[in-house]
């Protein structure tokens, strides 16, 4: 079965819930105006005995927000007990001080969400919370299992039953379960470890301890910070913690596991290093500028690509100027390196919901009308420069393109700091399918210059960016540009959020009374 095919079977299977209200946010889910890749999730997780962790939690969540605004959540524990609160919406529309009162201890992990598996609904908020004979867990995930299905047809086959549709209701059932063999949760995750396949940073919440995971390939980011010498923090990026006036003290690695509880913080290699393989969008688009990862300043990785791509690729224009915000360190590079002055041209709406716009053709295209506004003074009768750090769909891009000819550009040159985008993640980020990969569609670098009306267009070589990036060429994940999967992506399993949505679809039908998602709640101890 191909993969369009197969993607629209399962859209299909989707459909069938529209009556439901559950599964309906799939296929017809707002898209923000971007021509980017959307983001994973953002974890967080603090010890620190005498401090008010669950706002420190909410202000590193909110430091975390670009990394996903459909849903937000806090697990606290005091020692004896977990309480949590997750609902649906932006890390300041779901927590209020009265929510945050409630929220009392020593220990917490949060949680923002972006769905890669499992549909935006509030089943699929977290942090997830399980039980077992020793206590709660409670789970926040950063990353996308690429054997959800296998595990979960296997879990069910055994009796399991799933109250959710995403991979990290797997991840916290199976440690559940282990915990009851182990009597140990940290015991209980090392064992794991070995049967989950694909990317996953991990926080996780008992009565007494917090734990950092990382999958063995290090896929996605997760640092530790120190705060007043003697508070441990977790965060998916380091602008979590200088928010929270914590210290970063290293990275997480490749298949450690970290806890640290009232005896201190210990580690273990619960399964060995792979070949690493980090996410090179990281870099590119998804961490915040002020953030470090790999011992980079993001800010500076993107200044470089900019530098780079002016080097390798340079434009006849009269002004650099970026789409905002994730252009700008790049334009910045872009404009040092070729001598030519950088300006703004575009003006950046940064209050659109993520829902606002809906994913067809037409409100797509009036939503990057809505989202940047072009400053026609800057713009009128010069060649202007753009520099963006990818393509994917190409819709933006063509409405931008005429956005700033209409504002008066003489020509339009484009400068992408990535690579072409040509084969779809399964490690947690949210990209179109192969086909709607404009880089994909179109046969060459022409053919997509012509369809997004640019003078002139430009990608960045992988060669030209991992120069610019500093960083080894095995120590990362390209394979949204080689199609050479880290991770090997099952044949049969073309996992996309869907597949577990289709399955869950269809329980419904056998089960309707499971039709409405879960209220928002405070969850105490039976
Ligand atoms: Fe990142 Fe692309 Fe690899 Fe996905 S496929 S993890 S977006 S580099």
């Amino acid at each position: 079965m191909d993969e369009n095919h197969s993607l629209s079977a399962r859209l299909r299977a989707c459909e069938a819930c529209d009556g439901f209200g559950v599964c309906s946010g799939v296929p017809t889910r707002g898209y923000p105006a971007t021509d980017a890749p959307r983001e994973a999730c953002g974890v967080f997780g603090i010890f620190a005995p005498g401090e008010d962790v669950s706002r420190l939690t909410y202000f590193g969540l909110f430091a975390l927000q670009h990394r996903g605004q459909e849903s937000a959540g806090i697990a606290v524990s005091d020692g004896r007990r977990i309480d949590s609160f997750r609902e649906m919406g932006l890390v300041s529309q779901v927590f209020d001080e009265e929510t945050l009162e409630k929220l009392r201890g020593v220990i917490a992990i949060g949680h923002t969400r972006y769905s890669t598996t499992g549909s935006s609904t509030l089943a699929n908020a977290q942090p997830m919370i399980g039980e077992w004979r020793g206590g709660k867990v409670a789970l926040a995930h950063n990353g996308n299992l690429i054997n959800a299905l296998a595990l979960r047809q296997e879990m069910e086959a055994q009796g399991e039953t799933f109250e959710a549709t995403s991979d990290s209701e797997i991840m916290l059932k199976m440690v559940v379960r282990a915990a009851e063999k182990t009597n140990s949760v940290e015991d209980a995750v090392a064992a794991c470890m070995p049967k989950w396949q694909g990317a996953y940073s991990l926080t996780i919440l008992t009565e007494q301890a917090v734990m950092a995971v990382r999958d063995p390939w290090g896929v996605r980011p997760l640092c530790i910070g120190r705060l007043n010498g003697n508070s441990t923090i977790f965060a998916s990026e380091s602008c979590a913690l200088s928010v929270i006036g914590a210290e970063l003290i290293r990275e997480v690695a490749p298949g450690e596991v970290v806890i640290v509880d009232a005896d201190g913080l210990r580690s273990r290699q619960a399964v060995p290093e792979s070949r690493q393989a980090l996410c090179v969008f990281e870099y590119i688009y998804m961490a915040r500028p002020d953030s470090v990862i790999g011992e980079h300043l993001v800010h500076e990785v993107r200044r470089r690509l900019g530098m780079q791509l002016a080097e390798d690729s340079p434009a006849d224009g009269d002004v650099v100027m970026p789409v905002p915000d994730t252009g700008w360190p790049a334009a910045i590079g872009f404009a040092e390196r070729s001598g030519l002055p950088f300006g703004e041209g575009l003006i950046r709406n940064r209050y659109i919901p993520r829902t606002f716009i809906q994913p067809d053709q037409r409100l797509r295209e009036m939503g990057v009308k809505i989202k940047l506004n072009p400053l026609k003074e800057a713009l009128r009768g010069r060649r202007v420069v753009l520099v963006d750090d990818s393509i994917v769909r190409g819709t933006t891009k063509r409405g931008i393109i005429s956005l700033i000819r209409d504002a008066g550009a003489k020509e339009v040159h484009i400068r992408i700091t990535a690579p072409p985008y040509k084969w779809p993640c399964y490690y947690g980020v949210d990209t179109s399918s192969r086909s709607e990969l404009i880089a994909a569609r179109e046969e060459t670098v022409e053919g997509i210059r012509k369809a997004i009306g640019a003078d002139t267009l430009s990608y960045q070589s992988v060669e030209g960016m991992l120069k610019a990036l500093r960083v080894s060429h095995g120590t990362l994940c390209l394979a949204c540009f080689t199609g050479e999967y880290p991770i090997p992506i099952p044949q049969d399993v073309k996992l996309s959020k869907l597949d577990l949505e289709g399955r869950a679809c269809r329980r419904r039908e056998d089960a309707p009374e499971t039709r409405t998602a879960g209220p928002s709640h405070i969850e105490t101890p039976a």
